[in-house]
């Protein structure tokens, strides 16, 4: 893309910008949270979208001039229903985290329970975790991973605790979890006790849009929350799906769960957040409209397909891997007992040859978040880079090496740099079909 004014303006951040993008394309990026977008969803998202306040919703808005504000908001809605197959779309959300807690203030009262899943063994931080805010305002209850060994939900004590805890929301999703869920289990554990049946689809919601894994709507769930970047490759922000009968915004509906789709815009807007993010709301629809064609499910497929065989050549070198493999684009490896380092160690030796990968904690870990027993790493973003299986047995190749040798100064500086040539083989797409 052609940056001129920020060259001529701004030298300073035209720098960093120009080093960043630098990183981006020499480095292998193996954070499962993170992608490459297409420059046609840049281009929107750097749009004069952003000089414009649009406060409320299409058709109803608190300010005026919002012919077009309407039209992209509307194409970015109706897309988003379409590749999940859902009655209704905000598209509003700032990010996920935004998304999370407008849900919940949708549907909860103060001190209402939701169960989710457990923090240490791959739930995310908005679901409840002791830090945040909304930890104090609703009660948060935990399942677990039953088996270790396989990753399976105990689904017995999921139904025990939600006969106990009658909580109104249970809330499936993860951003640390290698494995798939019974999304029917779910579902018929919700139905039983009452409760909204909630998933919080951030990471993998690019994988269920390619049609590669379920969808949490055809097994009964009524909402699904998600980030629009991360597998479904759009710009940073949040997305909350829902069925149910889409009312008047400017109405407040009765509680109940066929209004949930006008109970959540009005916890968005007016509940939650001020006007949306325009320019961000035209480079989804961008994103979504990639997402609907043909291309995308073959990279989707091909996400799954490489994370099962760099799971498989990492086991192959002596990893150990949480529930021994993954089902998803994600995997974490257990450090302590692969190698018996911690996940920051190891995420800094893999730093020093451009391997960018995050330290994780494990299922019960005993050590703490800073210096974690583990690391995380998938492979959405080198799949959009067109890398396959083959490419994978190497990455895996290269993490053993790079660890092996960590304190050996000269190897590491030859295998930045065969890393770095190998990465320039896969030169960041400027399409995406
Ligand atoms: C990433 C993620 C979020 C939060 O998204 P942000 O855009 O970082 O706020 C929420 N839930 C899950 C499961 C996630 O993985």
């Amino acid at each position: 893309m052609q940056r001129t004014h920020l060259h001529d303006e701004d030298q300073q951040v035209a720098a960093v910008l120009d080093h960043e993008i630098r990183r981006q394309s020499e480095g292998m990026e193996l954070i499962p949270s993170e992608n490459y977008v297409s420059q046609a969803v840049l281009e929107a998202l750097g749009s004069e979208f952003t000089n414009k306040y649009s406060e409320g919703y299409p058709g109803k808005r608190y300010y005026g001039g919002q012919e077009f504000t309407d039209d992209v908001e509307n194409l970015a809605i109706e897309r988003a229903k379409q590749l999940f197959h859902c009655d209704h779309a905000n598209v509003q959300p700032l990010s996920g985290a935004p998304a999370n807690v407008a849900t919940y203030f949708a549907w909860l009262e103060p001190g209402d329970t939701v169960l989710g899943m457990d923090l240490g063994h791959g739930g995310h931080l908005t679901h409840g975790h002791p830090v945040t805010y909304i930890s104090k305002i609703f009660n948060f209850v935990r399942y677990k991973i039953g088996n270790l060994e396989t990753g399976e939900i105990d689904y017995d004590n999921l139904r025990a605790m939600a006969l106990e805890h009658k909580p109104k929301i249970i809330l499936a999703g993860f951003s640390a979890y290698p494995r798939s869920y019974d999304y029917d289990k779910f579902a018929e554990i919700a139905k039983e006790v009452g409760a909204v049946a909630m998933a919080d689809m951030a990471h993998i919601a690019g994988l269920i849009a390619g049609g590669v894994l379920p969808n949490p709507f055809d097994h009964g769930f009524h909402i699904i929350t998600t980030t629009t970047h991360k597998t479904l490759r759009g710009p940073r922000g949040g997305m909350i799906l829902s069925q149910g009968k889409v009312g008047n915004p400017l109405k407040k509906p009765e509680k109940t769960i066929e209004n949930l789709p006008t109970l959540i815009d009005r916890s968005v807007f007016p509940g939650f957040q001020g006007g949306p993010h325009m320019s961000n709301t035209a480079a989804k629809a961008v994103a979504f409209g990639e997402a609907l064609k043909p291309e995308f499910k073959v990279y989707a497929q091909q996400v799954l397909d490489n994370a099962k065989a760099l799971a498989d050549e990492l086991m192959k070198l002596g990893c150990k891997l949480v529930t021994n493999g993954t089902d998803n684009h994600l995997m974490l490896i257990d450090t302590v007992t692969s190698w018996g380092l911690t996940g920051d160690v190891v995420e800094t030796v893999l730093d020093r040859v451009n391997m960018t990968l995050n330290k994780n904690g494990i299922p019960d870990d005993k050590n703490p978040p800073y210096t974690p027993s583990g690391v995380r790493l998938g492979t959405p973003a080198m799949t959009t880079r067109g890398m396959k299986e083959d490419e994978m047995r190497k990455i895996a190749q290269y993490i053993r090496k790079a660890v092996d040798h960590r304190d050996d100064e000269g190897t590491l500086k030859n295998l930045q740099q065969e890393v770095k040539e190998f990465c320039l083989q896969y030169p960041v797409p400027e399409s995406h079909g």
